[in-house]
């Protein structure tokens, strides 16, 4: 498997490469130099497939040989150790829950199958490795407990002081051992563009072994894919087309859905669903990128200014023709405020009885309008358990969802995080010193 850089298509790497450095040099993203359809039968025969057998067939195809099938098969089956079950709540409007890894958000698939990998990769090097991670909420939890206990790995977490839920917040600062809480003063976009700027930076680069951890690098994306089939798989009815509803920040998950089409998965459309900070839909209604910082809102996982996926969308859709018009013709974009969000998830519940969180109630609303004027099969992806926004959902509904246990017990922990401004030098210092 070979991989380039969206900003020079004629320079390629290894996947080893690609995910232990994370970023090329030159600021692109790295890209697969292809993303082959799967087998023919695949599809039509899934039902017969567990998770972690799609989840192997889908990596053999795109890793074609590099890892042999025995590691290969070890990686997935530790990684991918929880179900992604599809709950119907009518005949349309089908719910994706990826809440039941380790952290209770979709992002454990990425962070899981990311640090098996880096540590296979990893096996026999003498220098640790340092993983660096910007999180606007669920990724922090989620690469800190797939990289617990890592061996020869070395985790360092920035995320935005006060932005974060008190859960989320706990789950990244009260693992200890190799994980490394920094409360930057600042915002997400901060955040990121600091570990951004660390790569880049020579003394850095030089001095330490870095790797990156947000959903820019492939080896967050590749598993990503693995539930679209997953819920493919357990439709009923396959008659009507598909349509994914993807609540979005830095379109990770849109992308990975797309990867999935491209090998061969039949959807018809994917909703681009995201809170105000609506950068992608009103691309996709305007021709225009125009990144800005970004605004809070209460599904905070989703506030990001400048997605850095954009540029893999740009990258796939742009082969023959317009970008912008084949990017149309498979994502439609959806906004929402915070107020419409509330409202959402008031519906879901009184019409459904299901309690939905409030970044997979935008997913919802963005459906529901769909499905106004077309008639489709609707999955929705629910990125993240509800009881990890519990002041949301207190506002939203008129009683407490039980929160589960796992998440109960995280209260009593204590809070270890290094308090830091938004400045680079700071962090520069900080890591230098370690
Ligand atoms: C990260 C996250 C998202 C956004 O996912 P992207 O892949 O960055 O678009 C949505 N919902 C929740 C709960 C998340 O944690």
């Amino acid at each position: 498997m070979k991989l380039y850089s969206t900003n020079n298509p004629n320079s390629f790497v290894d996947l080893k490469e690609a995910v232990l450095k994370g970023l090329p040099d030159d600021n692109g993203l790295f890209m697969p130099t292809s993303i082959p359809t799967l087998p023919d039968g695949f599809i039509s025969d899934i039902k017969q497939r567990t998770l972690p057998e799609i989840a192997f067939e889908v990596c053999k195809n795109l890793f074609d040989g590099y890892i042999v099938e025995a590691d290969l098969s070890t990686i997935v089956e530790n990684a991918i150790n929880f179900p992604a079950p599809l709950v119907p709540l009518s005949k349309d409007i089908n719910v994706l829950e990826l809440f039941h890894g380790p952290s209770m958000a979709f992002k454990d698939f990425g962070a899981r199958f990311m640090g098996q990998l880096m540590g296979y990769f990893n096996k026999g090097e003498s220098q640790e490795l340092n993983i660096l991670v910007a999180t606007s909420g669920d990724t922090g939890g989620a690469v800190a407990a797939g990289f617990l206990d890592a061996p020869g790995i070395n985790v360092t977490i920035l995320y935005p002081s006060g932005k974060v839920s008190d859960i989320q917040e706990k789950q990244l600062t009260t693992l200890g051992k190799n994980i490394t809480a920094l409360e930057i003063d600042g915002t997400f976009d901060d955040c990121q563009r600091m570990v951004k700027q660390a790569f880049l930076d020579k003394d850095l680069c030089s001095q330490m072994r870095l790797a990156s951890a947000n959903s820019i690098n492939i080896a967050r994306l590749i598993p990503q894919t693995f539930y679209y089939f997953e819920a493919y798989k357990q439709l009923e009815d396959h008659t009507l087309p598909i349509v994914f509803s993807i609540p979005s920040g830095n379109f990770g998950n849109l992308t990975a859905g797309v990867f999935a089409h491209k090998m061969g998965l039949p959807v018809q459309q994917f909703l681009a669903a995201t809170n105000i900070n609506d950068i992608i839909p009103k691309y996709l209604d305007t021709g225009i990128y125009s990144p800005k910082s970004s605004t809070e809102t209460i599904s905070n996982a989703m506030d990001v200014g400048d997605p850095s996926n954009y540029k893999r969308l740009v990258d796939i859709f742009k082969q023959e023709g317009s970008t912008w018009n084949n990017m149309k013709e498979l994502l439609t974009g959806y906004s929402y405020t915070d107020e419409a969000t509330i409202e959402g998830i008031k519906e879901v519940y009184s019409k459904y009885g299901y309690v939905i969180d409030p970044h997979a109630a935008i997913g919802y609303l963005a459906l529901q309008k769909y499905l106004k004027s077309h008639e489709a099969n609707g999955i929705i992806l629910e990125t993240a358990h509800y009881a990890k926004f519990k002041p949301t959902m207190d506002k939203a509904l008129d009683f407490e969802a039980p929160v589960p246990e796992r998440l109960a017990a995280l209260s009593d922990k204590e809070k270890i995080a290094h308090s830091m401004s938004n400045s680079f030098d700071e962090f520069k210092t900080f890591l230098l010193a370690k």
